[in-house]
């Protein structure tokens, strides 16, 4: 029996102010239940079939129904992209009302979707799915784009992809080797916000992932977490809606490592110049 968290132990670094939130109950849990995938339809959480699905998580990071699994197919050997645009569009469709219904309690400010792809990236179960916290407060990452007024806007030589009201490129000064942002220029500050693109979107996720899948030929190991506005009505700038990517192979063999001077220094070094991993990945036939 799993011991039940009942309050979120948050701590705060007293050297640098970084917040960390202990969670030794995660420790415990398997990396795949002794009865096989729990996601496929039969298994330990899904007992039926389904389209896409939002589920308790049952190894939760915070206690109160704060974090959720969501569930992209019911087909267990499957990439992001290979789901296509119409299945991805139930995917989009998922994040909106999950992000609808959680950013309303009014204990959530901050809804973070986000995935992590491969072993490399810490994954412990195959089947196509994402996560997603719904946090009492905006956490740091999307609190300092929102102070800084964060606005994208792409270099043309950096773009990769575009599609209806949605556009993608490599980061100007990407961390990771194979980074992408996507945002939107149609006025979209969340996911639930009447008249986001929910198409382009759709279909962006579909071929910028397929590329990231096409740069090594073979599964890109990534991390992809998206960034909307908080649900409190603070003055922020308006930052738009948009996902960040980070492929983290730097050659077919060679994954990047966040390294002791960028974690010490605060300061990343990125083997790949981001204007040759844009023109790869804009080079590569992607899927529509
Ligand atoms: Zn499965
Ligand atoms: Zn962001």
């Amino acid at each position: 029996m799993t011991e039940r968290l009942t309050e979120t132990d948050k701590r705060v670094d007293s050297l640098t102010g970084a917040e960390s939130v202990m969670v030794p109950t995660r420790q415990v849990r398997p990396n795949l239940p002794d009865s096989g995938c729990p996601f496929c339809p039969g298994g330990l959480e899904t007992p039926r079939d389904y389209r896409t699905l939002a589920i308790p998580n049952r190894w939760p990071a915070m206690p109160d129904d704060r974090c959720e699994v969501l569930l992209y197919t019911s087909v267990h050997n499957k990439a992001f992209w290979q789901l296509g645009t119409s299945q991805v569009l139930h995917v989009v469709d998922l994040w909106t009302d999950r992000s609808r219904v959680l950013g309303a309690r009014p204990d959530v400010d901050y809804v973070l979707i986000f995935e992590n792809r491969g072993r490399l990236s810490g994954t412990t179960i195959d089947h196509p799915h994402g996560q997603l916290y719904a946090l009492a407060e905006t956490p740091a990452e999307p609190l300092n784009e929102l102070v800084n007024g964060y606005m994208p806007s792409p270099p043309p030589d950096l773009i990769v992809s575009e599609d209806r009201n949605w556009q993608a490129w490599v980061p100007e000064a990407a961390k990771w080797p194979f980074e992408l942002l996507i945002a939107t220029n149609d006025g979209s500050r969340r996911l639930s916000d009447a008249g986001m693109d929910r198409v382009g979107l759709a279909n962006i996720l579909v071929d910028c992932l397929a590329r990231l899948d096409q740069v090594f030929d073979q599964p890109m190991p990534y991390m992809m977490w998206i960034h909307q506005r908080p649900f409190t009505d603070e003055a922020f700038a308006p930052m738009p809606l948009h996902i960040h990517i980070a492929g983290m192979l730097r050659s077919a063999h060679t994954q990047r490592f966040m390294a002791a001077a960028e974690v010490g220094g605060g300061l990343y070094f990125n083997t790949v110049d981001p204007a040759l991993a844009a023109r790869k990945l804009s080079d590569l036939a992607g899927h529509r």
